[in-house]
């Protein structure tokens, strides 16, 4: 087989097929090609399985990039409104979960289904189980495939980043642009969970299962969100958003008890209940089995009254923050991202394609803009891949 077709789009995940319907529209011939066995695979198992696809409140500051100001005109050319009117006239049901996050009311196959239907309306051609070798650069570029050979006049690399192998992620884009000389900035796994070791693991031991809405803090990010407890660290939205910003090493600072005064609340009831016990009176605004552990390893359980404040003041510097040395994240494994990527200065924010290799293109995660938890992700994929759509 030799063919030519006007795009090949490498990766048929959420940025590629969006890129190939945009094409499609423009009139362009065009093959998504992916070496899984099945299309969008990220897509359906995200938000636990009813695709958490954008997100009401999507803006630029949503975004992690060695260039902030990368991300804008792609957004804001194909937003989270748009998005949403392709969900809705595809007649797909969905609800805001909490923080603008929309969601399917049913499954994430519904998306999928969506984007395949939208590809052949627009004639484009996806294919699966075909690996693709890179074989020159035009254009016309020429790849080869166990099919046969293909030229192109515009190539997409939208294969993601590196999370979650066993889903069909590769570093192929990003091994791709170094071997082209283009700059790849340092990747990492992102929106993942902690893990602990040793001494900091025996702090809570026992206590997973426990969520509570934590202000957490690493680096430069700050979310209010849940944090979870669980066998080898922790997890839930706060610390999957502050993975983002943390960088191994460093402490995670965790206010356990947002919405109060400790130091005040403790001083207080000293004065009012100080027969009260350290354990009760902390079991009434933290969960008890996390009162009872730290009780049984730091504070012990005296009575109000026999506190001085150097006492209190110990007390909350345990949970106001609570500070944390994870050992490190789960990695790849289970993160929902690749933090880092082809380097923007290599690529223009309108097309996304890169400077010194003409007609090809980088959309997507393999691009170092990695979104917040909440449906950002999508969003940058289906806002990127529209951009070049337009362009390839
Ligand atoms: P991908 O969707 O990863 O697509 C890349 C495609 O390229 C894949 O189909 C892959 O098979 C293919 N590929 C890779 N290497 C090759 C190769 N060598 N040759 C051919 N094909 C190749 N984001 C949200 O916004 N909301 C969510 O609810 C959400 N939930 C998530 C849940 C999980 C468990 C995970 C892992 C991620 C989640 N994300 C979520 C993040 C989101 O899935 C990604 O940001 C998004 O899929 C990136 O889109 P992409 O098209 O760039 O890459």
């Amino acid at each position: 087989l030799k063919e030519h077709t006007d795009v090949v789009v490498i990766g048929a995940g959420a940025a590629g097929l969006m890129c190939a319907i945009a094409a499609g529209e423009r009139g362009r011939s065009v093959r998504v090609l992916d070496h899984a066995n099945k299309v969008g695979k990220k897509i359906l198992m995200s938000g636990g399985g009813r695709c958490n696809f954008t997100n009401l409140h999507t803006a630029p500051e949503n975004f992690l990039s060695a260039n902030p100001h990368f991300c804008k005109s792609a957004l804001s050319r194909y937003t989270q409104w748009d998005f949403i009117a392709l969900v809705e006239k595809h007649r797909i049901a969905y609800h805001e979960k909490t923080l603008g996050q929309l969601f399917c009311d049913g499954s994430s196959k519904q998306i999928v289904a969506m984007l395949l239907a939208e590809c052949e309306r627009v004639g484009a051609q996806v294919q699966t189980h075909t690996p693709v070798t890179i074989e020159q650069l035009g254009p016309p570029h020429r790849l080869s495939t166990p099919a046969g050979t293909i030229t192109c006049d515009s190539l997409v690399i939208a294969t993601g980043g590196y999370s979650i192998p066993r889903m069909g992620a590769t570093g192929f884009g990003f091994d791709f642009a170094r071997d082209q000389g283009l700059k790849v900035l340092p990747t990492r796994a992102a929106l993942v969970p902690f893990v602990f070791e040793g001494r900091k693991l025996e702090q809570i031991d026992g206590l997973a299962g426990i969520s509570l809405d934590c202000l957490a803090e690493a680096g430069a990010g700050q979310f209010r969100e849940g944090t979870l407890f669980t066998h080898r660290g922790l997890s839930g939205p706060a610390m999957l958003q502050v993975s983002s910003y943390w960088q191994p090493g460093e402490p995670v600072r965790i206010d356990l008890l947002p919405e109060l005064d400790l130091n005040e609340t403790l001083r207080r009831l000293r004065a009012e209940r100080p027969r009260a016990q350290l354990k009760t009176v902390l079991a009434e605004h933290l969960p008890r089995r996390l009162v009872e552990r730290w009780c049984e390893l730091w504070l012990g359980n005296p009575r109000l009254a026999e506190l001085g404040d150097a006492a209190i003041a110990d007390i909350v510097r345990r949970c106001q923050p609570w500070t944390v040395w994870p050992a490190d994240t789960e990695g790849y494994r289970t993160a929902e991202v690749t933090i880092g990527g082809v380097d923007t200065d290599e690529l223009s924010s309108k097309t996304m394609e890169a400077f010194k290799l003409p007609g090809v293109f980088f959309i997507g995660e393999v691009v170092d803009v990695t979104g917040h938890l909440g449906g950002h992700n999508f969003q940058w994929a289906w806002a990127s891949g529209r951009a070049a759509g337009q362009f390839v």
